[in-house]
This record gives structure tokens, C-alpha cells and sequence, in this order.
């Protein structure tokens, strides 16, 4: 498949300045050519044409901490404390089937592709399913497989989810879009000695580990009363940093000062939600500043839609930046481009550094179209993209060489067949 991207606008670097009137070829999945001279002829008959000087093209967002499915949980429970919301949610989660989490992701990679996100990290049971839906989407993945007991919900409980992750490690060696993890849910609900027993997998199949960690205040202050220090400080004292697993921790809203340098210090991946924390009224933000600088890599999630409740990216960017500057009463304490680089650039940059737009490497891009009210005039591209795009403001979404969206129109994935789907089936939750 041969694409060509004409007269565009592109974000190489996020500090670096937009070049313009850049041309990119994208032959047999790799980016052959970026120039910006007119008079070169890139490309003369491609498959797929993508041109215009409206058009801006980056490195595709990556939602770095979701639960897919549960986009068949969208507003099924909203403005309720998290307690109460948790309740609702781990009622209707008993009754999700494989047939319903296979339905749930499609639509979640439907609306990721619509949005121009090409890469997610999840946390789910049946990632062996969910891994399969996201392959055909043509979007990366990397899949936790999660470890929650049966007391909380019953999905087959810890013996068989640790099946499904082995069906996973088999599954990801099938497709270069995906990457296998183990997701203990949290230092809260799961043991100790599962815990660890997940570290030593990770470390051993040399895959990242997820874990939901300070989430709330109560959980900490839980930890406290329990153990005598708070859940992160907890997870360093009985050896999960020990050998230094690849570590998403979601999160991370009530941490301390102690607790930041040892997510520094581990080089953890920090993936925060900031609305789902105010969604459930956590109280607490994430010290992404402190993180940053402290060496930990900060990337944005979007939580499950059942807490947020969309997958747009672009608009948690933005709720990202504010709710910092609100939260400190200074508005240059995290940046629109210190965001940008965190979703765009972070998590890629840890795990997948060779799909940059650069030439020679895989081709992995989103284009974003500012030929619409709300984004005119451009004084600056970055303002624009965080503080007043959105998800439907993408044009066309290349992932691993390959067109996922092109002018809106979804490549892989039958829209019209999934959303039926959907309506037909979502009475089967209540
Ligand atoms: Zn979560």
C-alpha cells in the first residue's frame, strides 16, 4: 500500500518548530521520503492521497490506560460517589460474555480510529479476545491481562485469567501491532503474593506490568491504617520495583513526595486520568510536574468510557492542562506542548521509538483537519490542537504503514454493522 501525505503541515518533534509544506511517501508500511521541496515528485500514482495545507500531521495519540469493553457501559451509571458507581459497574461486568467483550472493543476501536488514536494500553479479562479485535482494527496494543478475584466480579477468577494470559502470549506473537502485560488490579484488591508472582511473569516474558495504584484517597488512607505506609511506597517495600519491570501504573492521584522519586527513580509509566478522577470526585490530581521532573515518564489515559465517558484523547488533553493549572493557580506549570508530548510522544517513545515521522521508520501518523470554525485562525498549531480540537477533527489515521481512516471513512471496521450490533445488544446488560 502506497500513501501519500502532500502539502501538509507536520509536527516532527513537539519543542520543534511546524514544518510546512511537507510531503511524506509511506511505501510498504515505511516512510520513504519526507520533503518539502514542491518540485520533487513523490509518489505519482498512490493508493491513498492525503493533501491539504490545512492538514496537520503527528504521531498518533496513545490512550495509555483504558478498559476497551466497557464502551457498552457508557452512562450506565454517571453522578454517583465511586463506591456506589462501583457497584453498578461490577454488577453489569458479571454479566459480560466473551461475545460482549469482543462487541464492547470494536466499538472502543472504532471510535479510537474515528479519533485518530493509534495505540491503547488495556486492562481487561479475556485480553486473548480483545487482542484479536484490535489486530483487525489495525491499531497497537498493549494488552493487560488483568488479575482480579472472583469476590469483586466474577470473571473465572485468578487460575483462569493467568490461561488467558498464556492464550495472550501466544496470541501477540501472531501480530507486530501487539504487546502482551499482566494487570493485577491494584495493591488493594489483589495479594501480595499474586502480585509478585505477576511481577516475575513480566520479568520473565520480558512484557510491561499494569497496576491501578492511588487512586483514591481512601485507598491510601486504607493502606496506611493497614500496613503503616501508603500503596506505592508499599508496592517498592515488598520488591515490585526490585527488578525493574517495564511499569504502567495508573493513577498515581494521592502520592507523595517519598512516593514520586521512587516512580522517578523506576522510570514508571505514569498513566493518568484526569477525567475520570474528577468524573468520580477523587479530589486528588495527579503531580505530573513533580513526576516529570522527577524521571518517571507521564503519559494520559481516558480511563474506561463507563468513568469518562468517551475515548477522545484530544479532549482529555485538555482537561488535562487545566485541571494542573487549576490545581496550582499556574497556568505555564504543565504546558499545551508539555501535554502533546506526553500523549503523542512519551509512551511511544518507551516502547515503539522507531515509529516516529521520520524516514526509514514505520509509518504510524495522524492527521488532524483545521479547516473547520473551531480551530481558525491559527496563531499557534499546539493551542490549537489542545485547547480547542477534538477527536472529530481527524482527518486520516496510519498505523504500521497501513490506512485505518482515510477522510473519515473507517478502512477496517464495518461502522454501520458494529453500531447495529450494539443497539441490538446493549438490553442484554440491564
Ligand atoms: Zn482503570
Amino acid at each position: 500500500m502506497d500513501i501519500l501525505l502532500k502539502n501538509i503541515q507536520l509536527i516532527q518533534e513537539p519543542t520543534n518548530p511546524i514544518l510546512e509544506k511537507v510531503s511524506i511517501a509511506v511505501e510498504n508500511g515505511m516512510i520513504s521520503e519526507i520533503s518539502n521541496s514542491p518540485s520533487k515528485r513523490l509518489l505519482p500514482d498512490p493508493d491513498y492521497l492525503i493533501e491539504g495545507k490545512k492538514l496537520i500531521a503527528l504521531p498518533p495519540p496513545i490512550n495509555s490506560h483504558t478498559h476497551l469493553p466497557m464502551t457498552l457501559l457508557r452512562g450506565i451509571s454517571d453522578d454517583k460517589p465511586l463506591l456506589e458507581w462501583l457497584k453498578d459497574i461490577w454488577r453489569v461486568e458479571n454479566k459480560l460474555t466473551e461475545s460482549l467483550i469482543e462487541l464492547g472493543t470494536k466499538l472502543a476501536c472504532l471510535e479510537m480510529i474515528q479519533s485518530g488514536t493509534g495505540g491503547v494500553a488495556d486492562n481487561y479479562f479475556y485480553q486473548n479476545i480483545i487482542g484479536k479485535v484490535i489486530h483487525e482494527s489495525g491499531i497497537r496494543g498493549w494488552l493487560g491481562a488483568a488479575l482480579l478475584p472472583s469476590k469483586y466480579v466474577n470473571q473465572g477468577g485468578l487460575e483462569f485469567q493467568e490461561e488467558i494470559f498464556k492464550k495472550l502470549l501466544k496470541l501477540v506473537k501472531t501480530s507486530p501491532l501487539l504487546t502482551a502485560s499482566i494487570a493485577p488490579h491494584s495493591p488493594f484488591t489483589v495479594d501480595e503474593e499474586t502480585i509478585l508472582h505477576a511481577v516475575e511473569l513480566a520479568i520473565k516474558e520480558e512484557i510491561p506490568i499494569m497496576i491501578h495504584a492511588s487512586e483514591t484517597r481512601e485507598e491510601v488512607l486504607k493502606s496506611e491504617d493497614k500496613y503503616g505506609i501508603p500503596p506505592i511506597e508499599r508496592l517498592s517495600r515488598i520488591g515490585f520495583f526490585n527488578e525493574k519491570p517495564k511499569a504502567i501504573l495508573a493513577h498515581c492521584t494521592w502520592i507523595t513526595q517519598r512516593e514520586v522519586h521512587i516512580l522517578g527513580e523506576n522510570k514508571v509509566i505514569i498513566a493518568w486520568c484526569p477525567v475520570s478522577s474528577q468524573k468520580l470526585a477523587y479530589g486528588g490530581v495527579t503531580p505530573v510536574p513533580e513526576l516529570r521532573s522527577a524521571g518517571a515518564y507521564v503519559s494520559l489515559g481516558t480511563d474506561g468510557t463507563a468513568s469518562n465517558n468517551t475515548l477522545d484523547i484530544w479532549r482529555e488533553m485538555r482537561e488535562a492542562t487545566n485541571v494542573i493549572s487549576a490545581d496550582r493557580w499556574d497556568p505555564s506549570i504543565y504546558s499545551a506542548s508539555n501535554v502533546l508530548e506526553d500523549t503523542c510522544w512519551t509512551f511511544r517513545n518507551v516502547f515503539k521509538p522507531n515509529t516516529f515521522i521520520k524516514e526509514g521508520n514505520v509509518a504510524d501518523i495522524s492527521v488532524l483537519n483545521f479547516y473547520t470554525p473551531h480551530l481558525i485562525p491559527v496563531h499557534n498549531v499546539i493551542s490549537n490542537i489542545v485547547y480547542a480540537a477534538n477527536g472529530s477533527d481527524c482527518h486520516s489515521l496510519i498505523v504500521n504503514g497501513q490506512i485505518l481512516m482515510h477522510n473519515r471513512q473507517t478502512l477496517t471496521l464495518n461502522q454501520e454493522k458494529i453500531l447495529e450490533e450494539v443497539e441490538e445488544r446493549t438490553s442484554e446488560l440491564n
